[in-house]
């Protein structure tokens, strides 16, 4: 669902940024690849318009996405100098305000803030500010709501650096153009950024399937710790500091592990468990069909979109897992078993 109507937001976009001198761009916390490419696109465009910039990086940013045009003028959330506020502050498929950590403390009453997203509920901050709240459930990333944005309100702004920024979102989020989001509106839009010059004949493979090897040994351990629940439906992962020791991978180096579990054959619903600290799990839930793990992400404080979505326990590693697990199983109990 989209609650504006795009040459009117524009219009507002453009003269809000018009009004603005200052502006930060925030990605959120653990930054994936739409957040980013959103970010560093608007960076490059609103540079060009003259305004001075900020691109708030969030920690653990992936090292893969420093090859980036702009991503290494980011500055950490810890080094904002936030003395001089921005006038402006765009936040980019941050799902909830309060993923953008320490930066929603910036935002004043006179302050704008435009929060260009496509998660179910995400609706800016929630204390007063001039809110411009551009939410699109139905596009596929956000970089293809920001592309969308930008074609709009200043035509002719979005070149080949843009454009692999922007088409990298929808890499991303799509699972390179196979997931469930993808329509022929993304497609469309995947022509287009090709049209303006995107990267798309490496972008895929440099970002989504290019691993070290000890990040290939991090998911051959991965997947010796597959368990199968609810009569094969719903698939477990497990993620171990101990598992990132012996292989000497970084965490960030596991993106798409979980659809390894949720790709098997009968499962509807998949979860990769991760343990961040003796007292921190973080999961990423998977589901095709009917199963929405958004909701049950929802039930644990994360969120996210109706066949992906996440959440972070302050629990240890197999206590979240239990919980989790039984809450996906009593949810399957309540779907109708396929014919
Ligand atoms: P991933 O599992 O790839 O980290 O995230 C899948 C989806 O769930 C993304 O749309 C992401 O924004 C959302 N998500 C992941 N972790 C969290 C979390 O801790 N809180 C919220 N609200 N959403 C999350
Ligand atoms: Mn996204």
């Amino acid at each position: 669902m989209s609650g504006f109507v795009l040459a009117d937001a524009a219009r507002e976009f453009r003269a809000r940024v018009q009004a603005c001198d200052r502006i930060w761009i925030s990605v959120h916390e653990s930054p994936d690849g739409d957040s980013i490419g959103s970010a560093l696109a608007l960076f490059g465009v609103l540079r060009r318009l003259g305004k001075q910039v900020v691109a708030v990086r969030q920690p653990p940013f992936p090292p893969a996405y420093e090859s980036l045009v702009h991503a290494s003028e980011m500055v950490d959330v810890a080094q904002l100098d936030t003395v001089f506020r921005p006038q402006m502050l765009i936040t980019v498929d941050v799902g909830s305000f309060h993923r953008v950590g320490p930066v929603a403390d910036v935002v004043l009453p006179e302050t704008y803030v435009v929060n260009i997203d496509h998660h179910p509920g995400s609706n800016g901050p929630d204390r007063p500010c001039r809110l411009l709240n551009l939410l699109d459930t139905r596009v596929a990333s956000t970089t293809m709501l920001t592309y969308l944005l930008l074609r709009e309100a200043y035509p002719g702004s979005i070149g080949p650096d843009e454009a692999t920024c922007l088409y990298l979102g929808l890499v991303t989020d799509t699972g390179c153009f196979r997931h469930s989001n993808t329509d022929a509106a993304a497609l469309r839009v995947g022509a287009e950024l090709a049209e303006h010059g995107a990267d798309v004949g490496h972008l895929a493979e440099d970002f989504m399937f290019r691993r070290r090897p000890a990040a290939l040994q991090l998911l051959a351990a991965v997947l010796s710790s597959l368990e199968l629940h609810a009569e094969g439906r719903f698939a477990t992962l497990d993620l171990t500091q101990d598992m990132l020791r012996r292989t000497g991978a970084r965490a960030d180096e596991t993106e798409g592990f979980v659809n390894y579990a949720s790709s098997m054959a009968g499962v509807q619903a998949a979860a990769l468990v991760r343990e961040v600290d003796a007292r921190t799990t973080k999961v990423s839930l998977r589901s095709s069909g009917q199963v929405d793990v958004a909701r049950i992400a929802a039930a644990f404080g994360g969120g996210g979109h109706r066949n992906a979505a996440g959440l972070t326990l302050a629990e240890p590693f197999a206590a979240a897992r239990a919980l989790v697990r039984d809450a996906v199983v009593r949810s399957l109990s309540e779907e109708p078993s396929p014919a």
